[in-house]
């Protein structure tokens, strides 16, 4: 089935808004997703009409905000394959690693390793950098190769009796790599280590099964997926959050609480204290249903299409640098303009009513591995068209005459 990113297009009412007199083309997808009218309305009718705290009360809208609030979780457990009582919202990504990290901490001893990538985002990192300071464990790094690949060889080489944490970005944020991240948990469980798998960017480009990957825990953030901000999923085996100790105290995440005893209660509401991101969630459960009602494979071959499209577009361009060319990556196009700093490559582009990112993309790391200190990304979603992707591949060559 041809997909129609026209029709698609129009359930977003921001894609109609012009920049600099120019029809917005917002390749910043990656940073974060627009919004369809379906999250919107869910949020809007939320606030209008059913609203109240959650879990607390006897009335008939604390009832129904309830209802909502934990469906919203429901439909999240089956986007991903999950039991709802596996799915802990936290405020993103970010905070649901900080939350393993800090959780599994306790467990961790001087000299412990924790394996991530060179290719992590920074909230993939630095959480595990806290237990590195505190802890005294030891952090690798698997390798990539010029081609933006994971070196499978060395990961496997890195694991050893030692590492007890794995870590690692199901598709990356920068080089658009899609990680074989069943084979490499499997690998990881080999050597006894648990498995986070960053599922920021990947979440949105392809359906997920958590138990087919097996990973022991699962992130993402909601505003990626076209949903709102200030709300993301942790999943986790059911075994693992309950041996996970809370992350915050507050209301709500108790059993009992007396002057000199607490227990707590079960996940996943151990893990949400006080009260949470309420509509964002109902927002994401919208966002969540909105999408399982395409046809993801549909989808995914669209935005593989614009990607093949803006490649062949900047084919011969001896100016530009792909930094990721990996086989089967994502839509994601990070780039350096030779003779141009990236910030100046995106306010032109800016002026073309074009919308992509410069910058280290919140992987440092993985800037100096390709021995760079910024470079320019455009990123591509459901909603973008081919004529959006000529758009910009005119926009850069524009551009960089500039700097010619
Ligand atoms: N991991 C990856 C791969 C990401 O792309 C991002 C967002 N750029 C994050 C983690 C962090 O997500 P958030 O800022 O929403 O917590």
């Amino acid at each position: 089935m041809a997909f129609d990113a026209e029709a698609i297009r129009s359930q977003f009412p921001i894609l109609s808004r012009q920049v600099h007199g120019k029809p917005l083309i917002y390749l910043d997808s990656a940073a974060s997703a627009q919004k369809p009218r379906a999250v919107i309305d869910a949020m809007t009718r939320a606030m209008e009409y059913s609203y109240a705290n959650v879990h607390r009360g006897l009335h008939t809208l604390a009832n129904e905000t309830t209802d909502a609030y934990e469906a919203a979780r429901a439909s999240v457990a089956r986007f991903i394959g999950a039991d709802v009582n596996e799915i802990v919202f936290t405020k993103g990504a970010t905070e649901a690693i900080n939350l393993v990290a800090s959780g599994l901490g306790a467990t961790l001893q001087a000299g412990d390793e924790i394996l991530i990538t060179d290719m992590e985002h920074h909230a993939n990192i630095v959480p595990w950098h806290f237990l590195r300071d505190r802890l005294g464990v030891v952090l690798k790094w698997a390798p990539v190769t010029d081609q933006g690949v994971l070196d499978v060889e060395a990961f496997q080489r890195l694991l050893g009796p030692r590492t007890r944490i794995v870590a690692l970005s199901h598709m990356s944020n920068v080089l658009g790599t899609i990680n074989p991240v069943k084979t490499l948990t499997r690998m990881a469980h080999d050597a006894g280590a648990l498995v986070l798998l960053d599922g920021c960017q990947a979440v949105v480009h392809q359906s997920v099964d958590v138990r087919d990957l097996d990973a022991d825990f699962y992130v993402f953030s909601g505003h990626k997926l076209y949903g709102p901000t200030g709300i993301g999923v942790l999943y986790g085996k059911a075994e693992r959050l309950a041996a996970l100790p809370p992350y915050q105290g507050g209301g709500e995440m108790i059993a009992q609480v007396s002057r000199d005893s607490i227990s707590y209660a079960d996940p996943p509401h151990r893990f949400e204290a006080g009260t949470p991101a309420i509509l964002e969630a109902i927002g994401l459960g919208a966002a969540i249903e909105w999408l399982s009602g395409l046809d993801r494979e549909a989808v995914a071959e669209h935005e593989a299409v614009l990607y093949a499209r803006v490649r062949e577009g900047l084919n011969g361009a001896n100016w530009l640098r792909v930094i990721g060319e990996a086989p089967g990556k994502g839509a994601i196009l990070t780039f350096t303009v030779a003779g141009a700093h990236a910030h100046d490559v995106a306010q032109i582009l800016d002026r073309y009513g074009v919308a992509i990112r410069a910058g280290t993309h919140c992987a440092e790391p993985l800037m100096t591995r390709f021995d760079i200190t910024s470079s320019a990304r455009a990123s591509f979603a459901l909603y973008n068209t081919p004529g959006e992707a000529d758009a910009f591949v005119d926009a850069l060559t524009r551009a960089q005459a500039f700097f010619a």
